[in-house]
């Protein structure tokens, strides 16, 4: 057999430069190389393997709903859907869902729904409204998406760009106020930003952005696509914070690790400004997606991942705080999620994650010298100790 990584790299596009691992089975939190080699996964599918892989109870529920119907198209009804709906509706304390398939395509259906909900609610101007986003922001990849994206990899050469969006600083509440006007129908924000390396805003930040939009009318728009589902140490990045926005954004470990899912969950009367016709998607809410967000719904509804989440948040910060004496110079933990930034002088996060990966953990760079680990919620303290043990020899190996 001609080697499969040859051939992605003369048929497939070059949009990614995967670490040099080449992954044949997994199981819960570790993976298994074709040669043979066992890693502990601290990447997680960026989050959408939050249950570890290949978890049984959501392997049982794909299987069962593969052997019933996969797919109807929003033309007709399926018996899926509705029960999704609701469940996810619950667990978020909303009353509406809009399912779609991938993170980028749930973003772009809150943009459409603020801009529509501005338009017909607010009384804003026609083809005037604007969204406040915030520096440093990661929602995705579309055209509209990577027009107001600061990263100059992500932006670069797509021209022309989607008008309507204002960016301010991140953490800074007074700056996202001033830059609200009669025209601001939403602020997108994500709680914590996950692909800018586990930014933590201030004390105090997401309740003064909530207040603001309160008070001025502007739906506060929370992406947890990464943030949500566990991953913070609650069912939400912002309920951690005591706040509830008008509307999330979820994905990523919506769908399991099996299925593309992402979804908007937001209240009925700013769900309704979307009509039949009016926004949609062939696969959005399929069958199997739906069969496998409810048993993702099921697996969160006791609250217990979530707390051990929560729970790992002082033990990883006992082990990898002595870090900083092996050339860590940040390190932010929230949760079960690390962003940690090494010191340029040993190198890149890409020449670090590949220590790693010879020692038998995959995590991926965020960019420059800042890596993030996210690994599922299912770890055992044993899986962390693996993890704080090749940590330091990576970082050893670097110094030398
Ligand atoms: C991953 C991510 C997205 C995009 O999700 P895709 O499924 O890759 O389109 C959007 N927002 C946040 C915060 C993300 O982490």
């Amino acid at each position: 057999m001609t080697d499969p990584i040859a051939l992605e790299d003369q048929y497939g596009a070059h949009n990614y430069h995967p670490l040099p691992v080449t992954i044949a089975t997994a199981e819960g939190a570790w993976v298994t190389g074709t040669d043979g080699r066992r890693y502990l996964d601290c990447l997680a599918g960026y989050s959408a393997l939050n249950f570890g892989h290949r978890h049984p109870a959501l392997i049982a529920a794909a299987t069962e709903q593969l052997g019933r119907v996969t797919l109807t198209s929003r033309a007709f009804h399926h018996d899926q859907l509705g029960p999704f709906v609701a469940e996810l509706a619950a667990l978020a304390g909303k009353d509406a869902v809009l399912p779609m398939n991938s993170g980028a395509e749930a973003v772009e259906t809150a943009l459409k729904l603020a801009r529509r909900w501005g338009y017909l609610v607010k009384g804003v101007a026609d083809g005037e409204a604007t969204i406040i986003v915030a520096d440093g922001n990661f929602h995705g990849r579309t055209i509209s998406i990577i027009s107001f994206s600061g990263d100059a990899e992500a932006h670069d050469n797509y021209g022309p760009y989607t008008p309507g969006f204002r960016s301010v600083p991140y953490g800074d509440a007074a700056a996202l106020a001033a830059a609200i006007d009669d025209t601001t129908v939403a602020v997108l924000i994500e709680p914590v930003q996950g692909e800018a390396g586990v930014v933590v805003p201030p004390e105090g930040y997401l309740a003064a952005v909530r207040a603001t939009c309160t008070e001025r009318n502007v739906l506060m728009i929370a992406d947890e696509i990464q943030s949500g589902l566990g991953r913070a140490g609650a069912t939400f990045a912002s309920g951690r914070a005591g706040v509830v926005p008008d509307a999330y954004i979820l994905g990523k470990a919506l769908g399991g690790g099996i299925m593309p899912l992402s979804a908007v969950v937001t209240d009925r009367a700013i769900m309704d400004v979307i009509t039949p016709g009016t926004h949609g998607s062939t696969f959005g809410g399929n069958p199997l997606a739906a069969a496998v967000g409810r048993a993702v719904v099921k697996l969160l509804e006791p609250g217990d991942l979530q707390a051990a989440a929560l729970a790992f948040e002082p033990e990883l910060r006992d082990r990898l705080e002595p870090l900083r004496n092996h050339g860590v110079d940040g390190l932010r933990i929230h949760g079960l999620w690390v962003g940690l930034d090494l010191d340029p002088a040993l190198g890149t996060g890409r020449a670090l994650c590949e220590k790693l990966a010879d020692n038998g953990v995959l995590a991926k760079d965020t960019h420059g010298s800042t890596i993030r680990l996210s690994p599922p919620l299912i770890v055992t303290p044993d899986d962390l100790d693996h993890l704080t043990d090749r940590l330091t020899r990576a970082l050893k190996s670097l110094a030398r």
